[in-house]
């Protein structure tokens, strides 16, 4: 390693949002370096429900089709979220009767199932095309920043060789337990930890308990256990994660504490609902179930994104793909500072922006966790859920929060409506580079921007314009203002 590196921006963390701020950041021509203290990209699955917004961003850089077909290889798609007593048991509920139903009309991308392990390969891959510098079983021991950045000292664990790394802005993507955060004081508020959970992974012939049914996520609610299950194709491996114990009233939230491999094994049965199948225990991960905001997810040129700005239940499936959405938002406003072409105000709007939706996200993400698993947690109150597409499409910029993506129309602070114009060609493909101008037929603006026609009613429609007005778009695909006068 060089003594010292200097680089625009330093990424703290390459997992799932270390490595998508990288491959963001190269897409927008910045150059990053990223340090991780694993020795490679996640081992373990965690995050699997990959909602149609991250296709969407993933589609931006070019690696949506590989997710997609990567993501077919481990999980059938399209599958239920569901509860049962047990998994040769009685069923309770189906929350979703298929991932991808009645939701196609909204995107150009579907959800998908894919775990961790799989994507991190994908996301590394095409940073590191983008022109991202990784350094895996790296470190981050200390920083210090100054009124032109940030200067932070790095080593490597097994070689010991340290280097002095010098940019002039950090993203602090490093997970739940953030020493960036705890270093610069930034508070968690929320609803604290309210478990402390396993995941435990197993190999086993589940498939004949499955019963032909296709089942994305299982949720376990019995006297015994509640957690989830996911079963990897060919049905002979996933995981149980497990967030309480016994009487649901009155439960053991510490799952943790003293677990031993029989104790795992007999989790494992109760929630399978039988005993004679043979399983093999092959790893256990402690958690705690929380749900925090950060206070603040800027402290001048340092950004928290990710697990270190919010954690949430993993309930709904949001907490990873809200850090992507943390990633998009973040890189190109880094980059157009960066590039002079935006003041260092642009990049006080991150704050602004992410920070309402990451808690109601949290909130919502908690809800679901009370409403499925913990109606013990009811009586402390909890927010109405909202629909699964208003948090994960319909999430918004402009106070509101969050509504349902059919009615954004085009609205400042939302997210520009997909609407087919070919075969494989949809709006969000004319975004996702640079400012782009939709125009009406009869809008006779100027303007040095990239302007595409709106040369249909449905579209123009679609984007709440008369054939005289014009819509702006960021490069993150959310319309920035619409009107005669536009831009
Ligand atoms: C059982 C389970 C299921 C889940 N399912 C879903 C799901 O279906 N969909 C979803 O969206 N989310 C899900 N999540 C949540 C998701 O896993 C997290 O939100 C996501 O992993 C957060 O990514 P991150 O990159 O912010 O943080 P992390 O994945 O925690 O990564 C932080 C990284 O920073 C590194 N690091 C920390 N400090 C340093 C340092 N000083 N120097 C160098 N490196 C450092 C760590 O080694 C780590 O790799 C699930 C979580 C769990 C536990």
């Amino acid at each position: 390693m060089p003594n010292t590196i200097e680089v625009p921006v330093l990424v703290v963390g390459g997992s799932l949002v270390g490595m998508s701020s990288a491959m963001l950041l190269g897409h927008y021509g910045v150059r990053s370096f990223v340090v991780e203290h694993h020795r490679g990209t996640a081992i373990h699955p965690r995050a699997a429900q990959i909602t149609q917004r991250t296709m969407e961003i993933f589609r931006t850089v070019g690696v949506e089709q590989i997710v997609k077909r990567k993501s077919a290889e481990q999980f059938v798609q399209d599958g239920a979220i569901m509860g049962v007593e047990s998994l040769a048991g009685k069923e309770i509920a189906y929350y979703i009767a298929n991932l991808n139903d009645g939701i196609r009309d909204l995107s150009p991308c579907e959800r998908v199932f894919i775990s961790q392990s799989l994507l991190e390969p994908l996301l590394k891959q095409r940073a590191e095309e983008l022109g991202a510098e990784l350094r895996f079983a790296t470190q981050m021991i200390s920083f210090e920043q100054d009124a032109t950045g940030v200067t932070a000292q790095i080593r490597h664990r097994d070689s010991g060789e340290t280097a002095t790394v010098r940019a002039r802005y950090m993203i602090a993507a490093d997970g739940a337990h953030s020493r960036v955060r705890e270093r610069l004081g930034i508070p968690m508020r929320g609803r604290g930890v309210f478990s402390n959970s396993v995941t435990i992974y197993f190999r086993g012939d589940v498939g004949p308990l499955l019963r032909g049914r296709n089942l994305s996520v299982i949720y376990v609610i019995n006297p015994v256990l509640r957690g989830f299950f996911r079963i990897e194709i060919p049905f002979t491996s996933g995981f149980l994660a497990v967030i309480a114990l016994g009487d649901p009233a009155h439960p053991n939230t510490d799952v943790s504490t003293g677990l031993t491999d029989q104790g795992c094994l007999d989790l494992l049965h109760a929630a399978l609902g039988v005993d004679d199948i043979p399983i093999k225990i092959e790893d256990v991960m402690r958690w705690q179930s929380e749900a925090n905001t950060a206070a603040r997810f800027r402290e001048e040129n340092i950004f928290l994104a990710g697990d270190s700005a919010h954690v949430m239940p993993p309930y709904g499936g949001f907490g990873g793909n809200t850090g992507v959405q943390d990633a998009q938002n973040l890189a190109w406003k880094l980059a157009w500072v960066l590039q002079g072409k935006a003041s260092p105000e642009l990049l006080d709007t991150y704050e602004r922006e992410r920070r309402p939706v990451g808690e109601f996200t949290v909130e919502q993400a908690y809800s679901r966790y009370v409403t499925r698993t913990a109606p013990y947690l009811a009586s402390k109150g909890f927010q109405p859920v909202a629909h699964d597409m208003n948090v994960e499409l319909g999430y918004c910029y402009d106070g509101r929060l969050h509504e349902h993506p059919s009615e954004s129309k085009g609205r400042p602070g939302t997210r520009a409506p997909h609407v087919w114009l070919s075969e494989n060609c949809s709006t969000l493909d004319l975004f996702g580079r640079d400012f782009v101008l939709l125009a009406g037929p009869d809008w006779n603006g100027t303007t040095n921007l990239q302007v595409h026609k709106l040369a249909t009613p449905e579209l123009l429609s679609a984007y709440g314009i008369t054939s005289r007005e014009a819509v702006l778009v960021r490069p993150d695909g959310f319309v920035e203002r619409r009107g005669t006068g536009c831009p």
